[in-house]
């Protein structure tokens, strides 16, 4: 057996790693589809508001950082649905309120705080109690099930939104899930990632994913193994090397990025001289053939098992999930 898996608190901070890197790409893969990247780090902002007051209070900060979060989250919906241009700079304030008030207030809670201020920013894998462990396993329970339950929706209004309102959805409802999904997540991150990091470990899983899947559901699946892999290998290599946690799970996550980058570079430039048709395909997609239809450019994408399928001379196309195109201004 290893050495570090004979310490406690090493076995707890692996549990909870393997929780975040589970549960980070499952919410980030929406987030990257509606362009909205850099959402999780505003409420990792506001969350450390929450974490102070939690200090402050001598209650617990991943409670008080949870209710912190998920009111941002709910706020944050809440101005982008009125669509203002000022919803912009609303939300400036509120993310640099939140860092700067939690600096503030950890300042003041007296001994050890500008240690425990480093720790919930960068990540700290010595901090995860077993208390945590058990609240994150909860949470992280929570956020895979109703991501998994959801996400053929959160797909849809990701993909695009006035085409999913027009069909019925209930997509303010279903945005607001998704950001109170998204403070969840950052909640949980904050022992093992911190607050300031935690977005990137949404975010890169999926782009570096995205290179490589085809189908939304095996780009998913990639995003969830890579989330996975540099989050339990970088708390294990930030034990060995002595570096903190966050910071070494987001550089191999990026490794990964970049290796991912290259070589999909070389592939695309081998591929892109032979179409690859998909001749195995039996059903015949059609109006009222019970799939759901996507719109796509000038033509109509099938979601069929996680994939999207579209008609292509006397076959079916397999379309990749790539990020949006150019959004309107609204
Ligand atoms: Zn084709
Ligand atoms: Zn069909
Ligand atoms: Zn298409
Ligand atoms: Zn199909």
């Amino acid at each position: 057996m290893p050495e570090l898996l004979s310490y406690d608190f090493m076995q707890r901070a692996l549990i909870a790693a393997f929780l975040v890197g589970l549960a980070a790409p499952m919410v980030g893969i929406f987030l990257v589809q509606r362009r909205l990247s850099l959402i999780g780090d505003g409420l990792g902002h506001v969350s450390l508001a929450g974490v102070a007051v939690g200090v402050f209070t001598g209650n617990q900060p991943v409670g008080t950082a949870l209710i912190f979060a998920v009111a941002a989250a709910v706020l944050i919906e809440l101005v982008r649905a009125r669509g203002r241009t000022s919803g912009d700079v609303a939300l400036a304030v509120m993310f640099y309120g939140g860092i700067a008030l939690g600096v503030v207030l950890i300042s003041r809670a007296g001994s050890g705080a500008p240690a425990n201020l480093d720790s919930y920013l960068f990540g700290a894998i010595t901090t995860t109690s077993s208390t945590d462990v058990w609240v994150f396993a909860a949470l992280a329970a929570v956020i895979v099930t109703t991501t998994w339950v959801l996400r053929p929706r959160l797909f849809a209004v990701a993909n695009d939104e006035e085409y999913a309102r027009a069909t019925g959805m209930r997509v303010t409802a279903l945005n607001i899930t998704l950001a109170v999904l998204t403070a969840v997540t950052v909640v949980v991150s904050m022992r093992v990632v911190g607050l300031l990091l935690i977005s990137a470990l949404m975010i890169v899983p999926n782009a570096a994913a995205q290179l490589l899947g085809g189908s939304f559901r095996s780009a998913l699946r990639l995003a969830v193994l890579i989330g996975v892999v540099s989050s339990v290998g970088g708390v294990w290599t930030s034990y060995y090397a002595d570096t903190p946690s966050g910071g070494t799970i987001v550089l191999l996550t990026i490794a990964i990025f970049l290796v991912a980058t290259i070589g999909t570079g070389v592939v695309a430039r081998a591929r892109a001289r032979s179409h690859e048709g998909k001749d195995e395909h039996q059903h015949e997609h059609g109006t009222g053939c019970g799939h759901p239809t996507i719109r796509h450019g000038d033509h109509v994408d099938y979601l069929h098992d996680g994939e999207r399928h579209a008609a292509h001379a006397d076959h079916w196309d397999e379309h990749h999930v790539v990020p949006a195109g150019p959004k309107e201004e609204r």
